[in-house]
């Protein structure tokens, strides 16, 4: 069989096929179909990265019940929009069309994944850093 790359997500698909099985991305004589493209990954990552709690980044893509949903959950305590935006950091996000965004890059999605890890850490110090010196004023 005659294959091809899927422009949106490179993908081998056979080479008469409408939409990429992968990405679900639909496809006409090699090109995305450009009146109907998934968003791009930069955006709905820092739409996701700022606005993420009112569930912006799924209005945006759109999926409008589940935006609500975290709108009025506010990201399902920010629990749900975090899960989100690890998904989005690696190329696991699907827009209302189950299509993966476009444009992904790994660095960028990595280096906002371990941007978004430094709150925990240092919020891990800080609770070590209380911890010690309670019990060091103890020993004394
Ligand atoms: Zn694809």
């Amino acid at each position: 069989m005659e294959m091809k790359k899927c422009p949106h997500c490179g993908a081998n698909i056979a080479a008469d096929a409408e939409r990429c099985y992968v990405c679900k991305q639909w496809i006409s004589d090699g090109n995305i179909v450009t009146s109907d493209k998934p968003q791009e990954f930069l955006p709905v990552l820092l739409f996701e990265y700022f606005w993420g709690v009112f569930g912006i980044h799924r209005f945006f893509t759109g999926n409008i019940p589940i935006g609500v949903a975290q709108l009025l959950t506010f990201g399902g305590c920010g629990i749900w929009a975090y899960i989100d935006f690890i998904m989005i950091c690696f190329n696991k996000f699907k827009d209302a069309q189950g299509r993966l965004l476009r444009n992904y890059s790994p660095n960028i999605g990595i280096t906002a994944f371990v941007i978004s890890l430094i709150p925990f850490v240092l919020a891990i110090f800080l609770v070590i850093a209380v911890f010690m010196a309670v019990f060091l004023a103890e020993v004394k």
